[in-house]
């Protein structure tokens, strides 16, 4: 980690504090127990963190409800220009917030820098949208009447966000909310709680450079106790939420409760399908990325490949092989493919899938494995594994985030195959390989995949900030990023302007007195 740089990359954070155990950030945040954040890496503790009471909590809200008074009366446009500051900050800072993002997460220093540069990317987006916040107008049916629809900022919104994307996810969001007139609470991953403190020092210094109150962007940690704090809070009318299906069902309930508004982003079970048409050569690159970059870790990882029978075993031999060259160990060693799992659980669940689909009468192929000995003191290095399934065993309708790749095989048409692909409850990526325009245009048509994210010849993983982010079914139905995702974080309003000294009714009415 010294070699890594990471404790220069914690100073330039304003975080170096924090490697003495001791606690860090504003004090109004965080006066509760500590938590420890360890480094899947090499198993090292880099720091503790105050965790926000409900004290705290309360000093949080009423701050950042004060600051919505003056924030939303700023000019769209000029709160681009406060973003477009934070993104400069963003560029400064991209290497040691890369780095910190890869020690704590466990994810390699590319796909830290890479998680960087999609925080670069929306606040690039969020500055052009500023300026871009349209509403609609429309033909009165009255004579002498004009009417309009306007979007104006919602007010607190909460973010509530997963380990494995430890900064990004909040990027899509409060960059987004901020330009729209939105503050934001956000609560980070409590297996992450060093990149959250890393992010609000960067924005709470630009505020504070522009004369800004403070509680535009406020951070508070600890676990689902602390997010239960803001899920039943209706002083927090949008929750935006990331992580398992498990939890966006209870925040859902509880946000519902109140009949606040929630975007949820969860779980996926992504599947690439295979067609005799595909280029196997693409496949390969495609599945094997998908499956086991960021350790599976992802939450549009490839968790099933259903390939035709066809071309089942061709396909097959050629990912076993290329799993023969996969290089586990530490990810900030860039010749390394695989890294860590984030902890021990996420180890016990991995251990858990593989033993359950050979009970299910799966038959591994690629036999997995916890590794032991130097350079895996962690205890949080595996080995990617295939296993040959059904689609319809339990345990591959569930989404267990690992390297745990499954393969089943469709025969006869391309339906049959999206009939396996749509046959599980999560709906977030899915793609298809293959040059047949009739199989590719079938899949993206209404009777193709029911997914929010369908790919034609590139893998499941990954996307871009432009598009709309997120998926159908328990996978929460959410979308943030791109395209007009962020008419979430406003409310709209129909306005009607009467500019006669008549008053018609609508409908033809008729109301004499
Ligand atoms: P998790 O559900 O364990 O935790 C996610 C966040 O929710 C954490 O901050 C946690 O403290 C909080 N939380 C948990 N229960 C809560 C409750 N009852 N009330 C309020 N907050 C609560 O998920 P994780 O292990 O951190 O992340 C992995 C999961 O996230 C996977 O299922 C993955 O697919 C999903 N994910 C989805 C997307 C997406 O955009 N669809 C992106 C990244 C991750």
């Amino acid at each position: 980690a010294t070699e890594f740089g990471i404790d220069e990359a914690l100073k330039q954070l304003g975080i170096n504090e924090v490697n003495n155990g001791t606690s860090t950030g504003s004090d109004w945040f965080s006066s509760g127990e500590e938590i420890s954040s360890y480094s899947p890496v090499d198993g090292q503790l880099i720091a503790k963190v105050k965790t926000t009471t409900k004290d705290d909590y309360e000093k949080v809200v009423t701050t950042a409800s004060s600051a919505f008074k003056t924030w939303r009366k700023m000019p769209a446009p000029q709160r681009g220009e406060v973003v477009r500051q934070f993104n400069e900050e963003l560029r400064r800072l991209k290497e040691p917030l890369g780095k910190l993002v890869s020690y704590e997460m466990g994810k390699s220093y590319q796909e830290g820098l890479g998680e960087v540069q999609e925080m670069i990317d929306i606040c690039d987006f969020a500055v052009g949208l500023s300026r871009q916040l349209h509403g609609l107008t429309m033909h009165s049916e009255r004579p002498g009447h004009r009417m309009y629809e306007q979007y104006h900022p919602l007010g607190v919104v909460g973010i509530i966000s997963a380990f494995n994307f430890p900064v990004a996810v909040w990027a899509w969001n409060t960059a987004l909310a901020w330009v729209c007139g939105d503050v934001c609470i956000w609560k980070p991953s409590e297996k992450t709680p060093l990149t959250g403190v890393a992010c609000q020092n960067i924005a709470q210094r630009v505020f504070k450079e522009n004369g800004l109150p403070e509680g535009i962007s406020c951070l508070i940690n600890g676990d689902y106790k602390v997010g239960e704090f803001m899920t039943t809070d209706k002083r927090v009318p949008l929750i935006s939420a990331t992580g398992s299906t498990r939890m966006g069902k209870i925040v859902a309930s509880k946000v519902g409760e109140r009949l606040g508004k929630s975007l949820l982003e969860l779980g996926g079970n992504n599947a690439i399908i295979v067609t005799p048409d595909a280029d196997i050569k693409m496949t390969v690159i495609g599945a094997v990325f998908g499956a086991v970059g960021t350790a599976g870790q992802r939450c549009t990882s490839t968790r099933r490949l259903i390939i035709h029978d066809s071309m089942y075993d061709k396909v097959k031999n050629a990912i076993v092989d290329a799993y023969g060259q996969l290089k586990i160990g530490n990810p900030l060693d860039e010749t390394n493919h695989v890294g860590p799992l984030i902890d021990k659980d996420a180890v016990a669940n991995y251990n858990k899938a593989l033993e359950r689909v050979v009970e299910e009468g799966g038959k591994i192929i690629v036999e997995g494995g916890v590794l032991e000995g130097e350079g895996y003191e962690s205890g949080c290095y595996v080995k990617p594994a295939i296993a040959e399934a059904q689609n319809d065993f339990e345990i591959v309708q569930h989404e267990t985030f690992a390297p745990v790749l499954y393969l089943t095989k469709y025969s006869g048409d391309i339906e049959n195959a999206i009939d396996l692909q749509n046959s599980v409850n999560q709906g977030l990526s899915s793609a298809i390989m293959t040059n047949n325009l009739r199989e590719a245009e079938h899949f993206l048509s209404v009777a193709g995949s029911d997914c929010g994210i369908a790919n034609v010849n590139i893998g499941t993983s990954g996307a871009e900030i432009g598009g709309a982010f997120g998926g159908e079914k328990e996978t929460g139905g959410g979308r943030e990023s791109g395209s007009d995702a962020w008419k979430v974080y406003m409310r709209r309003q129909t306005n009607t302007i009467n500019y006669t000294t008549e008053l018609p009714l609508a409908q033809g009415i008729k109301f004499d007195l």
